[in-house]
């Protein structure tokens, strides 16, 4: 389906914007240099108890103006189910520490491979397909039908074998879980903290949040939003489901806390956001905003998230490998594949490490059942300067098990990689502590030094 000449007319536009992108904020060959100045910074924890909270949101926000979702793209068609059959005390593994520590430092200072966290970047934009179910990805790549799933697994580190969250497989919890770092459900034997509790997959909108209808225990659910844009960095947050409005207001006045670290950035912890139906305007929307965005933020950290609907949409409407669902997976392929020729040709876009992972499986026409590997297996990508290329992500991190055949429960140790790591493994590769509050913490990932030789991200 790929046409090879809108692909290169569109990439000709692509280059029209970078090349503005670059003109205007003079970042021509700086990138790089100031990549370094990201520096690693020690472990921080944050309390903020309930009236703390409140006496921070009644303080007046310093509202930085963001790109708000038109109406007209921004349809309020919720057409998941919420889970009814969500078993919140069921029996975990016998593991009995927690999966909290990590253990590795900074390689020597002579050494090309450095474990993260390190500065690697100062860019990780995370991109989650939804609905993209590892099977299908697998049968696409090895028919030739996913040139770009093909190129993510040749020049990155990959797993077809990740997992979902344990006890929860729909789109509104599990993207929670990306950004937050935390599992969706209550785990037995930890903190009644721990968990974020939105277990709803639709936004109820009016003054609803992350923070008043989640886990009644936290006062605050702390997001990597606020953990980039309160250290000066731009974030973004393009969605193709209108109920990823629950984010933005979640971190935004006068939802949102203040900013606790460094300078005053402001409460609207999302700098750009959209939600558009239409994917290929949304990609094109989101590209341009990350160029400008990062391009005006050098020396990071920046976080950006991408995500791509259709793939569920269609497993809904017709079932998870028919046609259409299949015709998506491809669209979904094409476009991330433009992305990262974009990506490859940016000035300040080069460095940007690259996630691609999912909320869930699907099998049939839906994705609720967590003992089932067609719902829970995903695919989890890493791809970008630095990262090991061609590699089982595995094989390159510390911190989680392949789990083989088996579907692990909840988030202690011998953990597989699960889409909830994403958000804190993004602030790893640039050398930041992991979110405020967050239990997948420790996944670590293998990675050449900055400094090191130019590992390449053109094919
Ligand atoms: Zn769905």
């Amino acid at each position: 389906m790929t046409s090879a000449r809108a692909r290169a007319s569109r990439l000709a536009r692509t280059g029209q914007s970078k090349e503005s992108a670059c003109d205007v904020f003079g970042l021509r060959r700086t990138t790089s240099a100031l990549l370094l100045a990201v520096a690693a910074t020690g472990c921080t924890t944050i309390v903020i108890d309930a009236d703390h909270t409140r006496t921070e949101q009644r303080q007046t926000a310093i509202a930085t103006p963001t790109a708000g979702p038109s109406p007209s793209s921004a349809s309020a068609s919720p057409t998941e189910k919420s889970p009814s059959d969500v078993p919140p005390d069921a029996a975990v593994s016998d593991a009995s520490t927690t999966d909290v520590a990590r253990e590795a430092g900074p390689a020597a200072p002579t050494a090309t491979v450095s474990v993260s966290p390190v500065a690697l970047t100062n860019s990780v934009m995370l991109i989650s397909v939804d609905g993209l179910a590892a099977r299908f990805v697998d049968a696409e790549i090895t028919a030739g039908s996913a040139p770009t799933f093909a190129r993510l697994q040749r020049e990155g580190s990959w797993t077809l074998n990740a997992r979902c969250e344990a006890r929860i497989s729909v789109t509104l919890p599990n993207h929670t879980s990306m950004i937050t770092g935390r599992p969706a459900v209550t785990v037995p034997d930890l903190p009644a903290e721990t968990n974020h509790g939105y277990l709803e997959n639709f936004d109820p909108g009016d003054s609803t949040t992350l923070h008043n209808r989640g886990n009644p225990n936290l006062a605050y659910v702390t997001s990597i939003f606020d953990e980039v844009h309160d250290r000066g960095g731009f974030t973004a947050l393009y969605a193709g489901k209108s109920k990823f409005l629950l984010f933005r207001r979640s971190y935004a006045a006068p939802a949102s806390r203040v900013d606790l670290l460094g300078p005053d950035d402001g409460r609207n912890k999302i700098d750009s956001f959209d939600v558009l139906e239409d994917t290929s305007a949304l990609v094109s929307e989101f590209m341009e905003a990350v160029e400008t965005g990062v391009g005006a933020h050098p020396d990071g950290p920046n976080f950006t998230m991408l995500h791509i609907r259709d793939t569920d949409s269609a497993g809904h409407a017709y079932g998870w490998g028919t046609d259409p669902y299949i015709q998506a997976l491809e669209l979904a392929d094409y476009l991330i594949g433009g992305v990262l020729d974009a990506i490859a040709t940016s000035e300040p876009l080069r460095n940007t490490v690259v996630i691609v992972t999912t909320d869930h499986g699907g099998i049939d026409l839906g994705h609720y059942n967590t003992a089932l590997h067609e719902v829970v297996d995903i695919p989890f990508f890493v791809w970008g300067k630095g990262i090991p290329r061609g590699r089982d992500l595995y094989s390159v991190s510390q911190g989680r098990k392949d789990p083989k055949d088996e579907i692990p429960m909840d988030a202690i140790a011998n953990q597989p990689i699960r889409n909830g790591d994403a958000g804190n493994l993004a602030l790893s590769l640039m050398g930041l502590p992991a979110i405020e509050g967050s239990l997948h913490q420790g996944l670590s990932l293998e990675v050449e030094a900055p400094g090191a030789d130019d590992a390449g991200t053109g094919e």
